[in-house]
Protein backbone atom coordinates (compact mmCIF):
# COMPACT_ATOMS: atom_id res chain seq x y z
CA UNK A 1 0.00 0.00 0.00
CA UNK A 2 1.04 3.49 -1.10
CA UNK A 3 2.64 5.52 2.15
CA UNK A 4 0.75 8.45 2.89
CA UNK A 5 2.38 11.30 1.92
CA UNK A 6 2.44 15.19 2.56
CA UNK A 7 -1.65 16.65 2.07
CA UNK A 8 -2.88 13.52 0.70
CA UNK A 9 -5.98 13.43 2.82
CA UNK A 10 -9.32 14.54 1.59
CA UNK A 11 -10.62 11.68 -0.82
CA UNK A 12 -12.56 9.12 -0.28
CA UNK A 13 -9.68 6.42 -1.46
CA UNK A 14 -6.98 7.42 0.90
CA UNK A 15 -8.92 7.43 3.59
CA UNK A 16 -10.70 3.96 3.23
CA UNK A 17 -6.98 2.64 2.62
CA UNK A 18 -5.71 4.36 5.99
CA UNK A 19 -8.16 3.31 7.76
CA UNK A 20 -7.83 -0.24 6.48
CA UNK A 21 -4.26 -0.57 6.69
CA UNK A 22 -4.74 0.79 10.81
CA UNK A 23 -7.41 -1.84 11.40
CA UNK A 24 -9.37 1.30 12.73
CA UNK A 25 -12.70 0.82 14.01
CA UNK A 26 -15.62 4.02 13.94
CA UNK A 27 -16.67 4.62 17.26
CA UNK A 28 -20.28 5.91 17.24
CA UNK A 29 -19.98 7.45 20.84
CA UNK A 30 -17.27 9.82 19.28
CA UNK A 31 -19.00 10.79 16.73
CA UNK A 32 -16.54 9.67 13.92
CA UNK A 33 -18.08 10.96 10.29
CA UNK A 34 -14.60 11.99 8.21
CA UNK A 35 -14.49 14.50 5.58
CA UNK A 36 -14.02 12.93 2.69
CA UNK A 37 -14.56 15.78 0.16
CA UNK A 38 -12.00 18.56 -0.64
CA UNK A 39 -14.56 21.29 -1.67
CA UNK A 40 -15.45 21.31 1.89
CA UNK A 41 -12.22 21.14 3.15
CA UNK A 42 -11.17 23.97 1.00
CA UNK A 43 -14.39 25.86 2.01
CA UNK A 44 -13.23 25.51 5.59
CA UNK A 45 -10.00 26.69 5.24
CA UNK A 46 -10.82 29.74 3.43
CA UNK A 47 -14.03 30.63 5.78
CA UNK A 48 -11.63 30.29 9.00
CA UNK A 49 -9.33 33.05 7.21
CA UNK A 50 -6.37 31.50 8.40
CA UNK A 51 -3.35 33.03 8.04
CA UNK A 52 0.45 31.99 8.44
CA UNK A 53 0.53 34.06 12.05
CA UNK A 54 -2.20 32.08 13.30
CA UNK A 55 -2.43 29.06 16.23
CA UNK A 56 -5.16 27.53 15.58
CA UNK A 57 -7.14 24.76 17.67
CA UNK A 58 -9.06 22.01 15.99
CA UNK A 59 -10.73 19.68 18.17
CA UNK A 60 -10.95 16.13 16.38
CA UNK A 61 -8.58 15.90 13.94
CA UNK A 62 -10.17 12.39 13.28
CA UNK A 63 -7.41 10.55 10.80
CA UNK A 64 -5.75 14.26 10.12
CA UNK A 65 -7.50 15.33 6.83
CA UNK A 66 -8.12 18.72 7.54
CA UNK A 67 -5.20 18.80 10.13
CA UNK A 68 -2.55 18.24 7.37
CA UNK A 69 -4.67 21.60 5.20
CA UNK A 70 -4.67 23.88 8.43
CA UNK A 71 -0.71 23.38 8.99
CA UNK A 72 -0.44 24.56 5.75
CA UNK A 73 -2.30 27.15 6.09
CA UNK A 74 -1.37 28.22 9.84
CA UNK A 75 1.85 28.95 12.01
CA UNK A 76 0.96 26.03 14.74
CA UNK A 77 -1.97 23.71 14.83
CA UNK A 78 -3.10 22.28 18.30
CA UNK A 79 -5.24 19.05 17.45
CA UNK A 80 -6.88 17.59 20.62
CA UNK A 81 -8.46 13.85 19.53
CA UNK A 82 -9.75 12.01 22.34
CA UNK A 83 -9.76 8.41 20.73
CA UNK A 84 -6.21 6.88 22.02
CA UNK A 85 -6.77 4.65 18.82
CA UNK A 86 -6.27 7.82 16.03
CA UNK A 87 -3.03 8.81 17.33
CA UNK A 88 -0.86 6.37 15.91
CA UNK A 89 -3.04 7.29 12.74
CA UNK A 90 -2.22 10.68 13.14
CA UNK A 91 1.74 10.17 13.88
CA UNK A 92 1.58 8.71 10.12
CA UNK A 93 -0.87 11.24 8.45
CA UNK A 94 0.98 14.43 9.88
CA UNK A 95 4.70 13.61 10.56
CA UNK A 96 5.70 15.53 7.32
CA UNK A 97 4.72 18.36 9.47
CA UNK A 98 6.98 20.35 12.15
CA UNK A 99 3.84 22.83 13.18
CA UNK A 100 1.53 20.66 14.64
CA UNK A 101 0.78 19.28 18.46
CA UNK A 102 -1.47 16.60 18.92
CA UNK A 103 -2.93 16.14 21.90
CA UNK A 104 -4.91 12.89 23.46
CA UNK A 105 -7.63 14.33 25.67
CA UNK A 106 -11.15 15.12 25.99
CA UNK A 107 -11.65 18.55 24.82
CA UNK A 108 -14.80 19.22 27.78
CA UNK A 109 -11.92 18.15 30.45
CA UNK A 110 -9.23 20.57 29.06
CA UNK A 111 -8.14 23.79 30.69
CA UNK A 112 -8.20 25.50 27.13
CA UNK A 113 -7.14 29.03 28.33
CA UNK A 114 -3.97 26.87 29.48
CA UNK A 115 -4.10 25.84 25.63
CA UNK A 116 -3.85 29.31 24.04
CA UNK A 117 -0.95 30.23 26.96
CA UNK A 118 1.02 27.80 26.52
CA UNK A 119 0.67 28.47 22.60
CA UNK A 120 -0.35 31.26 21.49
CA UNK A 121 1.43 33.46 24.20
CA UNK A 122 -2.82 34.21 25.45
CA UNK A 123 -3.55 35.87 22.14
CA UNK A 124 -6.89 34.63 20.60
CA UNK A 125 -6.65 31.99 18.66
CA UNK A 126 -8.60 30.52 15.72
CA UNK A 127 -11.00 27.53 16.51
CA UNK A 128 -11.70 24.78 13.48
CA UNK A 129 -13.20 21.51 14.31
CA UNK A 130 -15.94 19.11 12.29
CA UNK A 131 -17.79 18.73 15.84
CA UNK A 132 -19.07 15.41 16.97
CA UNK A 133 -23.07 16.75 17.13
CA UNK A 134 -23.54 15.79 20.91
CA UNK A 135 -21.36 18.35 22.27
CA UNK A 136 -22.07 20.87 19.85
CA UNK A 137 -23.01 23.15 22.46
CA UNK A 138 -21.32 22.56 25.45
CA UNK A 139 -18.33 23.00 23.37
CA UNK A 140 -19.00 26.28 21.79
CA UNK A 141 -20.93 28.00 24.73
CA UNK A 142 -18.02 26.63 27.28
CA UNK A 143 -15.53 28.69 24.74
CA UNK A 144 -17.23 31.67 24.70
CA UNK A 145 -18.93 32.10 28.23
CA UNK A 146 -15.22 30.72 29.84
CA UNK A 147 -13.61 33.94 27.87
CA UNK A 148 -11.02 32.03 26.14
CA UNK A 149 -9.55 34.02 23.54
CA UNK A 150 -10.98 33.61 20.38
CA UNK A 151 -10.42 35.55 16.64
CA UNK A 152 -13.09 32.84 15.13
CA UNK A 153 -14.77 29.11 15.02
CA UNK A 154 -15.66 27.48 12.06
CA UNK A 155 -17.19 24.31 12.57
CA UNK A 156 -19.26 22.16 11.00
CA UNK A 157 -22.65 21.37 13.33
CA UNK A 158 -26.06 19.65 12.30
CA UNK A 159 -27.74 21.42 9.91
CA UNK A 160 -30.53 22.58 12.58
CA UNK A 161 -27.92 23.63 14.76
CA UNK A 162 -26.66 25.92 12.55
CA UNK A 163 -30.19 27.16 11.60
CA UNK A 164 -30.73 27.67 15.28
CA UNK A 165 -27.92 29.71 15.74
CA UNK A 166 -28.40 32.48 13.27
CA UNK A 167 -32.36 32.77 13.37
CA UNK A 168 -34.58 35.56 15.42
CA UNK A 169 -37.82 36.21 17.00
CA UNK A 170 -40.53 34.79 14.96
CA UNK A 171 -38.71 31.54 14.11
CA UNK A 172 -39.21 28.52 15.35
CA UNK A 173 -35.99 27.63 15.38
CA UNK A 174 -35.64 30.90 18.07
CA UNK A 175 -34.13 29.91 21.08
CA UNK A 176 -31.56 30.30 23.92
CA UNK A 177 -28.64 28.80 21.57
CA UNK A 178 -29.77 31.86 19.11
CA UNK A 179 -29.43 34.59 21.88
CA UNK A 180 -26.19 32.95 23.22
CA UNK A 181 -24.47 32.84 19.98
CA UNK A 182 -25.53 35.78 19.06
CA UNK A 183 -24.60 37.93 22.65
CA UNK A 184 -21.27 36.26 21.64
CA UNK A 185 -20.59 36.31 17.91
CA UNK A 186 -21.32 37.05 14.13
CA UNK A 187 -22.51 33.71 12.80
CA UNK A 188 -22.16 33.28 9.15
CA UNK A 189 -23.14 30.64 6.42
CA UNK A 190 -20.37 28.89 4.80
CA UNK A 191 -21.42 25.29 2.95
CA UNK A 192 -24.24 23.22 3.75
CA UNK A 193 -22.76 20.22 3.72
CA UNK A 194 -25.13 16.52 2.87
CA UNK A 195 -24.26 13.51 4.10
CA UNK A 196 -22.12 12.17 1.45
CA UNK A 197 -19.50 14.01 2.00
CA UNK A 198 -18.78 11.74 4.99
CA UNK A 199 -17.24 8.27 5.84
CA UNK A 200 -19.48 6.96 7.15
CA UNK A 201 -22.51 8.88 6.24
CA UNK A 202 -24.09 10.35 9.33
CA UNK A 203 -27.86 10.43 9.64
CA UNK A 204 -28.79 14.04 8.92
CA UNK A 205 -27.63 17.01 6.91
CA UNK A 206 -24.46 19.08 8.32
CA UNK A 207 -23.55 22.85 7.89
CA UNK A 208 -20.57 24.84 8.12
CA UNK A 209 -20.18 27.96 10.23
CA UNK A 210 -18.37 30.31 11.45
CA UNK A 211 -18.77 32.67 14.55
CA UNK A 212 -17.15 35.67 14.81
CA UNK A 213 -16.74 36.91 18.18
CA UNK A 214 -17.53 40.44 18.81
CA UNK A 215 -15.31 43.04 20.19
CA UNK A 216 -18.00 44.35 22.38
CA UNK A 217 -21.60 42.35 22.91
CA UNK A 218 -24.13 43.85 20.81
CA UNK A 219 -26.40 44.60 23.85
CA UNK A 220 -25.09 45.66 27.55
CA UNK A 221 -26.64 44.41 30.53
CA UNK A 222 -25.62 45.08 34.15
CA UNK A 223 -25.63 41.05 34.71
CA UNK A 224 -25.00 38.56 31.75
CA UNK A 225 -25.13 35.63 33.85
CA UNK A 226 -28.54 36.66 35.13
CA UNK A 227 -29.75 37.58 31.36
CA UNK A 228 -29.07 33.73 30.21
CA UNK A 229 -30.59 32.64 33.02
CA UNK A 230 -33.57 34.66 32.12
CA UNK A 231 -33.42 33.44 29.14
CA UNK A 232 -32.97 29.94 29.65
CA UNK A 233 -36.29 30.11 32.13
CA UNK A 234 -38.28 31.81 28.83
CA UNK A 235 -37.55 28.56 26.34
CA UNK A 236 -38.29 26.06 28.81
CA UNK A 237 -41.58 26.36 28.51
CA UNK A 238 -41.68 27.24 25.00
CA UNK A 239 -45.75 27.54 24.51
CA UNK A 240 -45.96 29.06 27.77
CA UNK A 241 -46.19 32.94 28.69
CA UNK A 242 -42.95 34.77 29.69
CA UNK A 243 -44.75 35.28 33.17
CA UNK A 244 -45.42 31.49 33.59
CA UNK A 245 -41.81 30.77 32.12
CA UNK A 246 -40.14 33.34 34.69
CA UNK A 247 -42.69 32.04 37.65
CA UNK A 248 -41.82 28.73 36.94
CA UNK A 249 -37.92 28.34 36.97
CA UNK A 250 -35.80 26.01 39.25
CA UNK A 251 -32.81 28.83 38.40
CA UNK A 252 -35.12 31.92 39.06
CA UNK A 253 -36.39 32.95 42.18
CA UNK A 254 -38.64 36.52 41.74
CA UNK A 255 -42.39 37.24 43.32
CA UNK A 256 -45.14 36.99 40.66
CA UNK A 257 -45.76 40.27 41.29
CA UNK A 258 -41.78 41.39 40.63
CA UNK A 259 -42.12 39.20 37.54
CA UNK A 260 -45.50 40.81 36.24
CA UNK A 261 -43.97 44.69 36.96
CA UNK A 262 -40.97 43.91 35.10
CA UNK A 263 -42.65 42.50 31.75
CA UNK A 264 -44.77 45.53 32.34
CA UNK A 265 -41.96 48.08 32.71
CA UNK A 266 -40.83 46.97 28.88
CA UNK A 267 -44.32 47.73 27.69
CA UNK A 268 -45.25 44.32 26.98
CA UNK A 269 -48.51 42.57 27.55
CA UNK A 270 -49.09 40.32 30.33
CA UNK A 271 -49.64 37.69 27.58
CA UNK A 272 -46.06 38.26 25.70
CA UNK A 273 -44.42 34.99 25.00
CA UNK A 274 -40.74 34.53 25.67
CA UNK A 275 -39.87 33.36 22.52
CA UNK A 276 -41.21 37.35 20.83
CA UNK A 277 -38.05 38.90 22.97
CA UNK A 278 -35.32 40.07 21.45
CA UNK A 279 -31.75 40.39 22.50
CA UNK A 280 -32.07 43.40 23.34
CA UNK A 281 -34.97 42.96 25.30
CA UNK A 282 -33.79 40.17 27.14
CA UNK A 283 -31.13 42.62 28.37
CA UNK A 284 -33.17 45.14 29.85
CA UNK A 285 -35.46 42.40 31.89
CA UNK A 286 -32.21 41.18 33.29
CA UNK A 287 -31.48 45.41 34.31
CA UNK A 288 -34.93 45.04 35.77
CA UNK A 289 -34.24 42.44 37.95
CA UNK A 290 -30.80 43.37 38.77
CA UNK A 291 -31.97 46.46 40.07
CA UNK A 292 -34.82 44.43 41.99
CA UNK A 293 -31.91 42.34 43.47
CA UNK A 294 -29.71 45.80 45.17
CA UNK A 295 -33.30 47.04 46.28
CA UNK A 296 -34.25 43.06 47.90
N1 LIG B 1 -11.94 16.32 11.83
C1 LIG B 1 -12.14 14.98 11.29
C2 LIG B 1 -12.75 15.11 9.91
O1 LIG B 1 -13.30 16.18 9.60
O2 LIG B 1 -12.70 14.16 9.15
C3 LIG B 1 -12.99 14.12 12.20
C4 LIG B 1 -14.37 14.66 12.54
S1 LIG B 1 -15.39 13.57 13.46
C5 LIG B 1 -16.99 14.24 13.11
C6 LIG B 1 -15.24 14.10 15.15
C7 LIG B 1 -13.87 13.82 15.79
O3 LIG B 1 -13.90 14.33 17.13
C8 LIG B 1 -13.52 12.35 15.91
O4 LIG B 1 -12.19 12.15 15.54
C9 LIG B 1 -13.74 12.03 17.41
O5 LIG B 1 -12.95 10.95 17.87
C10 LIG B 1 -13.35 13.36 18.03
N2 LIG B 1 -13.95 13.63 19.37
C11 LIG B 1 -15.18 13.24 19.82
N3 LIG B 1 -15.40 13.68 21.06
C12 LIG B 1 -14.28 14.39 21.41
C13 LIG B 1 -13.89 15.08 22.60
N4 LIG B 1 -14.71 15.15 23.66
N5 LIG B 1 -12.67 15.66 22.64
C14 LIG B 1 -11.85 15.59 21.56
N6 LIG B 1 -12.15 14.94 20.42
C15 LIG B 1 -13.36 14.35 20.34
Amino acid sequence: MEETRKGSLGNPQNTIDIIKKHQFAFQKKFGQNFLIDTHVLDKIIQAAEITDRDCVLEIGPGIGTMTQRLAEAARHVVAVEIDKNLIPILDETLRDYDNITVINQDILKMDISELVKEYNDRKPVKVVANLPYYITTPIIMGLFESQVPIDNLTVMVQKEVAQRMQVGPGSKDYGALSLAVQYYAKPYLVANVPPNCFIPRPNVGSAVIRLTRHQEPPVRTADPGLMFRLIRASFNQRRKTLQNGLNNSAELDYPKEAIAEAIDSLGLPPSVRGETLTLEQFARLADWFAAFDNIC
